[in-house]
């Protein structure tokens, strides 16, 4: 799912996409500038590999997601603690963003429950 970054507006768009078992739902509102806020929860189900023993477990994802999307290259210069996201398309790429943000969710560490209970 990809939405043009110039339709939305100061009203908040809302999207619901899904990747396997994790759904991606929140919405799009316009910021300053050339920036977009992006507000989901991602939850859902992953299959990740455990930090411990290696073997691959259903991990539970409940994580609250905050961050912006600039329309074209943001401007370092603006001292601002920002996550941002550059899109070199005007578009915001649903898909794109729901992997990426699977992807570092599963890059932290994890251990699966029997490793819990070992501990
Ligand atoms: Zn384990």
């Amino acid at each position: 799912m990809k939405i043009k970054l110039i339709k939305i507006g100061k009203t908040p768009v809302d999207f619901e996409v899904k990747s396997d078992e994790i759904t991606f739902k929140g919405y799009l509102e316009y910021d300053s500038g050339k920036l977009i806020l992006l507000k989901a929860n991602l939850s859902g189900f992953t299959l990740c590999e455990c930090s411990r023993c290696g073997e691959e477990f259903n991990l539970k994802i409940d994580e609250k997601v905050k961050f912006f999307i600039s329309d074209g290259v943001f401007d370092s210069d603006v001292s601002m603690d920002l996550d941002v996201v550059e899109s070199f398309d005007s578009m915001a790429d649903l898909d794109e963003l729901i992997s990426s943000e699977i992807e570092l969710i599963k890059s932290d560490y994890h251990i699966c429950d029997s490793c819990k209970v070992e501990w």
